[in-house]
């Protein structure tokens, strides 16, 4: 996992539902592919092992970069981070996200002393230094544009006097009860339907 701030990475369940977002451009996610494949061969190679190709998925949002499941082989993207952080991504996120994938492979959870792998340990530094990489731990995007969720307005109310636009959080809470007023004729907003998406 490849955050800003938080350093001590969170352990979390995949679910496996959360949307993807494709590269817009095909190449980038050809390159991407093309980067993790490189990456586990050579950790093959090096390490005598026979690591799959990881499955990717561009479902990741927020400030983390990258995150590896181990026991899933994947690897999650943050498809924003990934366009605008190209060279970056491609040469030290991916690795960085393999590396994990690799200390799992290698060592499973314990260490041959029987102590925990730490996610950024000594092990998966290692793993890096013979990739040939610094092994850091946070990136330094932008998150500015990967933190905003800008949710469409597509809930159509009116009151009488004129139609609102609202976004689904308020839809569902004035469905569950919430009550919403018109600030001009303060009469209660009724649902009309949903927007056609143009
Ligand atoms: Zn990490
Ligand atoms: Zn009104």
């Amino acid at each position: 996992m490849r955050r800003t701030y938080n350093r001590r990475p969170v352990r979390r369940g995949y679910q496996g539902k959360a949307k993807e977002t494709f590269p817009r451009d095909a190449n980038l996610d050809r390159e991407v592919r093309e980067a993790v494949d490189f990456w586990t061969v050579l950790a093959n190679e090096m390490y005598n092992c026979d690591m799959k190709t990881p499955a990717v998925r561009y479902d990741l949002r927020g400030t983390t970069a990258g995150q590896a499941f181990g026991n899933l082989n994947l690897l999650r993207i943050n498809t924003v981070l990934l366009e605008e952080n190209v060279r970056d991504f491609i040469d030290q996120t991916v690795p960085h996200e393999v590396a994990h994938l690799v200390v799992r492979k290698r060592f499973g959870n314990r260490t041959a002393w029987g102590q925990k792998v730490m996610p950024h340990g000594f092990e998966w530094q290692q793993v890096m230094k013979d990739f040939g990489l610094t092994p850091d731990v946070t990136h330094d995007y932008d998150v500015s544009n990967s933190t905003v969720r800008t949710l469409p307005r597509e809930f159509v109310y009116t009151c009488g006097c004129q139609d609102f636009f609202l976004t689904k959080i308020l839809h569902n809470k004035i469905q569950s009860g919430r009550n919403r007023v018109c600030p001009k004729c303060k009469g209660r907003l009724v649902y009309k339907g949903r927007k056609e998406n143009e």
